[in-house]
């Protein structure tokens, strides 16, 4: 067999180099440790960036796709199928939303909502030039739309010009998004939760106020749900701890566990009176093996309590999360909700992740001096004394 360094050069001379990846190779997993080509076990306080929710070999999840793969993995969309019809059923139920549009990828997700808010606006008055607020230190993936809303103008300055029409205002900051409506505002966009940008959550206060703008003004508001939904910060998405309903909304990462796929949903309202046929399409998106996925991931939150987890071990790593920042001067804030938190530090955090990973912890950060905590949605209040004591080791 080949060693980690010889695979590790291999990738980095057939790879595009759009990666600084860590120096690991990844085999297995198993609940929530993941173990590298040499058999080393880590502790993953990542989950795939939020992904593998679940943790890793569920027997129900993989003999669910399993056997889905024995019957029929593709079939396109210009049939129905019956693990897609369900998914539909069980995405509706848990957001409350009532159309769903099944995606590839969270930007692709991302793509269909403004398109779809875009629509929406031009068959109010048949203009072509509606603008969409979005907000500073957002992330909404990497393809050109979802660039063009992503509010971090190093990803986006090479790749310009962006689709048009783009306005930033300040997350949590009302008066920036007032200032910065017009006429033709036809949505107002954000992340529930900012992740990548630092794990920023939205205020209820901000929250309501967008809202109330939005129904006053017919404008659509648009929650990227891709990191911070499925369950992650204790409702299965966030905007529902507010009381407060987008009229468009994203999911991705944790929603197939592992299975590429990403859905946007809508109110029954904008589902009327957008996207129609002919207007938008995807080859894969919804099809049964990705569908397969997202029902026995459903399936799984709920037999297995995975939402009450979330806020009895969130608790507690809030908890221990407070006990760094009040030991340590170098750390200076913890934010977050549930099992979604972010440590800022005064300075970079890299060496920190790299110490975590040589001790078997995996971390990983959001911008360059927060550590990002993004774990499996079933880690027990041992996995985090077991990541508080590796952690600790590395902060002295
Ligand atoms: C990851 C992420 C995306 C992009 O999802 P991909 O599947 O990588 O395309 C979009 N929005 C948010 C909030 C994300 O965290």
């Amino acid at each position: 067999m080949e060693t980690m360094k010889q695979y590790i050069e291999e990738a980095e001379s057939a790879l595009l180099h759009t990666y600084n990846r860590y120096q690991v190779v990844l085999d297995k997993g198993d609940g929530v440790y993941l173990y590298d080509i040499e058999g080393k076990k880590y502790l993953d306080f990542c989950a795939g960036i939020a992904v593998f929710a679940l943790g890793y070999h569920n027997k129900k999840y993989n003999d669910a796709l399993k056997a889905q793969i024995d019957k029929v993995i593709h079939t396109s969309n210009y049939y129905y199928n019956v693990p897609a019809i369900e998914a539909a059923k069980k995405i509706k139920k848990v957001s409350g939303m009532d159309r769903v549009f099944f995606t590839n990828s969270g930007a692709e997700a991302v793509e269909g909502a403004i398109k779809a808010a875009r629509k929406y606006a031009y068959l109010k008055d048949g203009t072509t030039d509606h603008e969409i607020i979005a907000m500073e230190h957002s992330f909404h993936g990497r393809t050109m739309g979802a660039l063009s809303v992503t509010g971090n103008p190093k990803y986006r300055e090479a790749f310009e010009p962006m689709i048009g029409n783009i306005r930033f205002a300040k997350m949590n900051d009302f008066e920036s998004v007032l200032a910065n409506v017009t006429d033709k505002t036809c949505a107002i966009l954000f992340e529930t939760v900012q992740g990548e940008g630092g794990i920023y959550p939205a205020t209820e206060e901000f929250l309501k106020k967008v809202r109330t703008l939005c129904d006053e003004k017919d404008i659509l508001l648009i929650l990227d749900e891709i990191q911070c939904g499925m369950g992650r910060t204790g409702t299965m998405y966030a905007w529902q701890r507010y009381g407060v309903k987008p009229d468009i909304m994203t999911s991705a990462k944790a929603l197939g566990c592992g299975v590429p796929v990403g859905a946007f949903m809508m109110t029954e309202k904008v589902g009327q009176h957008s996207l129609t046929s002919g207007d938008h399409g995807t080859t894969y998106g919804g099809n049964p093996l990705a569908a397969a996925a997202i029902n026995v991931v459903l399936d799984l939150f709920e037999e297995n309590h995975i939402i009450e987890n979330v806020n009895q071990v969130g608790a507690y790593l809030t908890e221990k999360l407070d006990e760094l920042v009040q030991e340590y001067d170098f750390i200076t804030e913890r934010r977050g909700i549930g099992l979604m938190q972010g440590l800022v530090f005064e300075k970079p955090v890299g060496e920190i992740i790299t110490k975590a990973l040589d001790k078997g912890l995996i971390l990983i950060n959001a911008g360059t001096n927060i550590i990002r905590f993004v774990p499996p949605l079933v880690i027990t209040r041992e996995n985090v004394d077991e990541m508080m004591e590796i952690l600790e080791s590395c902060l002295k």
